[in-house]
This record gives structure tokens, C-alpha cells and sequence, in this order.
């Protein structure tokens, strides 16, 4: 068209784009749910600006806040309409093309690596899936601010807007037009589609209809050569009455089938959140969690925990441990407030941006609260300073807490379990549960929590992994370690540094092995903030055994060899090292190693001061 204007995709797009349309994956089913999931977030959209601005929905079937599918077969043309938010034209331009999230990079790289399209709703760039089966799409919309416009594109590095002059009028809303490859004609069938929306759109809160056909059994007249043939016999020997008699007794109708079309609803809207526990099957909880996270791996959460709430504050939550760590978990950690929460109030989806629910550590939970506590007729910056979300919050950080705990205690990594070590299991079969997994992927997050949330440190503490000197290349927790603790032995031992192999070798436990102590091995970086916030557990302090204060029981001797060596530690002090050292000590804590430096009670480990090195360098 000559009045459309034309723009390029931004690079990565035009990239991620290109990967889509060669892509040999055989999945291309998920295009529908993708595009079904941007129509329900359309429609949340606008329900939320209505509950302020009851005018926004107009009437009739504008305020139907409904997903409609049609196909044309002689076209090979699949739509699928909204009527949600819609875009304006600069929408259009930015959403559709221009400005690169900040998932695109990463799912293109991802994918070169030979990754899962399936993953591609996660990364904030589902609508391109379209390309799978289109070589050509047309997205007609229309927002209550704007014109109707249609974006179209032949991906082929750029798209065209033009102003809506020659379809139908949308009232508000979007209609994505597909014009199917060749190879693409399943998505055609009306079973096919029936079957995707049920498979894929369970848990979509919005009712979503196809155009069906339907045959049906309509009376038509009955056959004319048939009837005149009859009329002609009866005129010959009958009177007029007669005529008319047996014509009222002969059938003048038939029944034939006929195609005819009409909306047909695929999916029965079902807020799982608003049963009961009990009549909820697993299967269901595992499909719900997948189109909650917009996850569609094949895996399934690790745990869940569905809940209600009473009291001052009531409210319904179901909250998820995925399978996997998102892929930019913690590297946005600290620029970056999202939660993965959903937030309804009574019933009504308000947002997934809230980040007065769970504390930052948390954000790794996928989930949904819904509450009759809130108001649902304020702005959404008067909601965020409501009193109520306090209270949430707390309620749902013990859920969220109690839900890992019972991974641990379900379902622990038994390769961790000592007792069972010399049970005839080789190494091999040892099963790794599903808190192995949870660690591996999640560890990090309990870390940061023991360090921000000071209520709930000891809580967080219980569910700490780590190596020690005894645990021969296993996991183990503090309360094993507590459990296996000698008589007389007042506090928990660790060392820091970079590896559990430079650790093994250092002489700052060759007397705690030879003596039967364990040492917990602390190697992750954040391992070592992390124990400046954990003083102590179940009344036991931490002592890490390369600084200051490290006792082992004393012995008469002690006293003896300080004296004698008292002139030489004087002198060592005061001549060699005056700068660099606070003390020269006699020390029981080595065995084969003549001297060790040892930092002081309050003064950054060694391993402390290679990280913070390697932090300002
Ligand atoms: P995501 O849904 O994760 O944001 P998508 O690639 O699926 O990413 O969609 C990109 C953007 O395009 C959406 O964020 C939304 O702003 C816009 N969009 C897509 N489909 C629709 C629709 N049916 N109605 C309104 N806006 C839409
Ligand atoms: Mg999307």
C-alpha cells in the first residue's frame, strides 16, 4: 500500500527473526499458545484500567472481555482476536519490532546453542514464534487512544504500518492474521485447534471460542421433480378440497444436514487458586505451574504449596519451585525488583509487578495470590502502600520457607545421608533427590536471604548445603554437622577460600583433622559475606579457623611453650613485621607447618581479601 510507512526490525529481532523462520524445530504448536498468552495479557490489561474507568470497556460486545479464534480455509488464513488493550500505532512500532527486550540477545544466543524454542515465551519474545508456521502476518489493532492500524510483515528484515481503512472496525482489541506456510495447513483443522487450546490454554482466565463448523439436520422442501410428479396424479382424479387434503398428509419437507457456523467455547474458565487442595490433582497443578511461568519445558516444578489465609487479612496463594533457574536469575538480582508473583484481587488480576510480596531472595518462586482484603477500585501506587501487603508478605515468605524445608526433609539429596554409606548402594545408584537440584539451582538465593532477611536467618540457615572435611565430596547440612559434633566441641568450624582442593591442603586444619574435628569448606564468593551476617546456630558460633580465637581445648603445655618462646614472639613482633601484622602468637592449630598468618577476629579472611580485590581491579 503507498500510504504505508515502512520500518526496519532492530538488529537482534531481525536475528532471532531469522533463527525462527529456518528453525527445523517440530514443535510449531507453540506459536498458539503464545499468541493466546499475549490476547489473556491484553485482556488483563484493560480489566485492570476498568476497575478505575468502568467508561473504558464500552458496551456491547466491546466490554466481552473474550478471545476468538476463525479459520480461513481458502486463504490459509488462521486469526486470532482479542478484545484487550490493543496498540496504538507508536505500540506497535516499539512492541512489534523496534525495541529489543532485554531477552532477545540472550534467547538468540541460546538458540545458536542449540536451545529450546519451546523456552521462547520466557524470554519475553513469544510473538515472533509466529513465523514458525506464517510467512506473512498481519496484526490489525486498535486502542482507545488511537486510529486502528495494521502492522504487517513478511519477516524479511522489515515491517509496514498503515492506518486501517479497509477492514472491518475492531471496537478495541488486536487481530493477528496468519497466513499459514504451505507445510502449515494442520492449523487449518478445526480439531487441531481444539485440541491446542485445551492443551495449552487450560488456566487462560478468559473464555476463547472458535468459528466451528457444526453439521445440522435442517428441513428443507421436500424434492420439487418429486412432488409435481405426486401433484400431477392428484390433479387428474381428485377435486380441489381433495388436493389440498392430501397434500397437508404428503411430507413437504425433508431433513437434510446442513454446515452451518457458530462460536464454540473450548475452555471452561477455572481459577484452580479457588479449590480446595484436596480436589486438585497433581497433573493439574504441574500444567497450571506451566502456564503460570510461562515455562513449557517438559519439567516439572519441584513443589508447590497452595494455601488460604485467615484473619485480619485473607487471601489465597499458590506458590511453585520451577525445575530450573531462569537465565538471568542472578544477574539482574540487583538492578531488578520483579517478582514473579501474580497479584488478583478478587479474582481480578492486578499485576505481576508487585514487589511488596516476596523479598528479592524469593524471586525465583513462580505464583499467584489472590485477597478479598484489597481494595479493588484504587490505583495500582495505592495498592502497593496498602497496610495489608505487610502481612502478605509475611505469610507468604513462612509458605514459601516451609515449602523448601519440606523438599529437604521429602525428597533430601540422599547421597548426602552418612548412615547409609556402607549399605551395598555403590556411588552410582545413589539417588539424588530433589533438594540436589534445588540447591544447585537455587543456593545462591538462600545465601542472599541469610544476609537480608535477619527474621528468618536461622530458618534460612537449616536449609544451607556445604562440603566439609568429612563429607567426601557430598553435601551436607548444619545439622548433620551439629549431629556429628565431638563432645565438648563448642563451635562450628569453616574455612574459606577458592576451591575444597586448596582447601583440603591448608594448614590451617591440619590439627582439626588430626584431631577429629570436622570443617565446613565455604567456596562460593558470596560464602564469604554470607558469614558475616551467620554469628551463630542453635547457640554454637561459627568460627572460621584460619582467623583469631580458634580453640581446641588447652593443655598444660600451652602455658609452658608461651613462656619459653616469649622473648622470640617479642622480637618477631617488634623487629620483622611491625607493619604488617597485629600479633605474633603461640598456637596449638598446626601440625606439620612450622608458622601460619592468621587474620584477626574482625578483619577480612585472606579469601575475603582475593574477593575484594578482584572487585575493585
Ligand atoms: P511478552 O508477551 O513476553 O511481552 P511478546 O513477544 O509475546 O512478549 O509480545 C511483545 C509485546 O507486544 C507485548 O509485551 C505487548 O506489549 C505487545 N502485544 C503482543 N500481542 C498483543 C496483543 N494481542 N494485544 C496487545 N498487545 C500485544
Ligand atoms: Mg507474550
Amino acid at each position: 500500500r503507498s500510504s504505508a510507512e515502512k520500518f526496519e526490525f532492530q538488529a537482534e529481532v531481525s536475528r532471532l527473526m531469522d533463527i525462527i523462520i529456518n528453525s527445523l524445530y517440530s514443535n510449531k504448536d507453540i506459536f498458539l499458545r503464545e499468541l493466546i498468552s499475549n490476547a489473556s495479557d491484553a485482556l488483563d490489561k484493560i480489566r485492570f484500567l476498568s476497575l478505575t474507568d468502568k467508561e473504558i470497556l464500552g458496551e456491547g460486545d466491546n466490554a466481552k472481555l473474550e478471545i476468538q479464534i476463525k479459520l480461513d480455509k481458502e486463504n490459509k488464513i488462521l486469526s486470532i482476536r482479542d478484545r484487550g488493550i490493543g496498540m496504538t500505532k507508536e505500540d506497535l512500532i516499539k512492541n512489534l519490532g523496534t525495541i529489543a527486550k532485554s531477552g532477545t540477545s540472550a534467547f538468540v544466543e541460546k538458540m545458536q546453542k542449540s536451545g529450546d524454542l519451546n523456552l521462547i515465551g520466557q524470554f519475553g519474545v513469544g510473538f515472533y514464534s509466529v513465523y514458525l508456521v506464517a510467512d506473512y502476518v498481519e496484526v490489525i489493532s486498535k486502542h482507545n487512544d488511537d486510529k486502528q492500524y495494521v502492522w504487517e510483515s513478511k519477516a524479511d528484515g522489515a515491517f509496514a504500518i498503515s492506518e486501517d481503512t479497509w477492514n472491518e472496525p475492531l471496537g478495541r482489541g488486536t487481530e493477528i492474521r496468519i497466513h499459514l506456510r504451505d507445510e502449515a495447513g494442520e492449523y487449518l483443522e478445526e480439531f487441531k485447534l481444539k485440541e491446542l487450546v485445551k492443551r495449552y490454554s487450560e488456566f487462560i482466565n478468559f473464555p476463547i471460542s472458535l468459528w466451528a463448523s457444526k453439521e445440522v439436520d435442517v428441513e428443507v422442501p421436500a424434492d420439487e421433480d418429486e412432488s409435481s410428479e405426486e401433484d400431477d396424479s392428484s390433479k387428474t382424479s381428485s377435486e380441489e378440497e381433495s388436493e389440498d387434503e392430501d397434500a397437508e398428509k404428503k411430507p413437504k419437507t425433508k431433513t437434510v444436514k446442513e454446515t452451518t457456523y457458530e462460536w464454540e467455547l473450548l475452555n471452561d474458565v477455572k481459577a484452580i487458586w479457588l479449590r480446595s487442595p484436596k480436589d486438585v490433582t497433581e497433573e493439574e497443578y504441574n500444567k497450571f505451574y506451566h502456564t503460570l511461568a510461562k515455562d513449557f519445558s517438559e519439567e516439572k516444578p519441584l513443589s508447590w504449596s497452595h494455601f488460604t489465609a485467615e484473619g485480619d487479612v485473607e487471601f489465597k496463594a499458590v506458590l511453585f519451585v520451577p525445575p530450573k533457574a531462569p537465565h538471568d536469575l542472578y544477574e539482574s538480582y540487583y538492578n531488578s525488583n520483579k517478582s514473579n508473583l501474580k497479584l488478583y484481587v478478587r479474582r481480578v488480576f492486578i499485576s505481576d509487578e508487585f514487589d511488596e510480596l516476596l523479598p528479592k531472595y524469593l524471586n525465583f518462586l513462580k505464583g499467584l495470590v489472590d485477597s478479598d482484603s484489597l481494595p479493588l477500585n484504587v490505583s495500582r501506587e495505592m495498592l502497593q502502600q496498602h497496610s495489608s501487603l505487610k502481612t502478605i508478605k509475611k505469610k507468604l515468605i513462612r509458605k514459601a520457607l516451609d515449602m523448601i524445608r519440606r523438599i529437604a526433609d521429602e525428597d533430601p539429596d540422599e547421597s548426602t545421608n552418612k548412615d547409609k554409606k556402607d549399605e551395598v548402594s555403590s556411588d552410582d545408584d545413589e539417588k539424588k533427590g530433589k533438594y540436589a537440584t534445588f540447591w544447585k539451582e537455587f543456593g545462591k538465593s538462600i545465601k542472599l536471604g541469610i544476609i537480608e532477611d535477619a527474621t528468618n536467618r536461622n530458618r534460612l540457615a537449616k536449609l544451607l548445603r556445604f562440603e566439609t572435611t568429612k563429607s567426601e565430596g557430598k553435601f551436607t547440612s548444619l545439622d548433620q554437622y551439629i549431629s556429628r559434633m565431638k563432645s565438648g566441641q563448642k563451635d562450628i568450624f569453616y574455612i574459606t577460600g577458592t576451591s575444597k582442593e586448596q582447601l583440603e591442603k591448608s594448614p590451617f586444619i591440619e590439627q582439626l583433622k588430626k584431631k577429629n574435628y570436622e570443617v565446613i569448606f565455604f567456596t562460593d564468593p558470596v560464602d564469604e559475606y554470607l558469614m558475616q551476617y551467620l554469628m551463630d546456630y542453635e547457640d554454637k558460633k561459627f568460627q572460621n579457623v584460619s582467623k583469631e580465637g580458634l580453640k581446641l581445648g588447652k593443655s598444660a603445655k600451652d602455658k609452658e611453650l608461651k613462656e619459653s618462646f616469649k622473648d622470640l614472639t617479642k622480637w618477631w613482633k617488634k623487629s620483622l613485621v611491625r607493619d604488617n601484622v597485629d600479633d605474633v602468637k603461640i598456637s596449638n592449630r598446626l601440625e606439620n607447618t612450622p608458622c601460619v598468618v592468621v587474620t584477626s577476629k574482625f578483619g577480612w579472611s585472606a579469601n575475603m581479601e582475593r574477593i575484594m580485590q578482584s572487585q575493585t581491579l
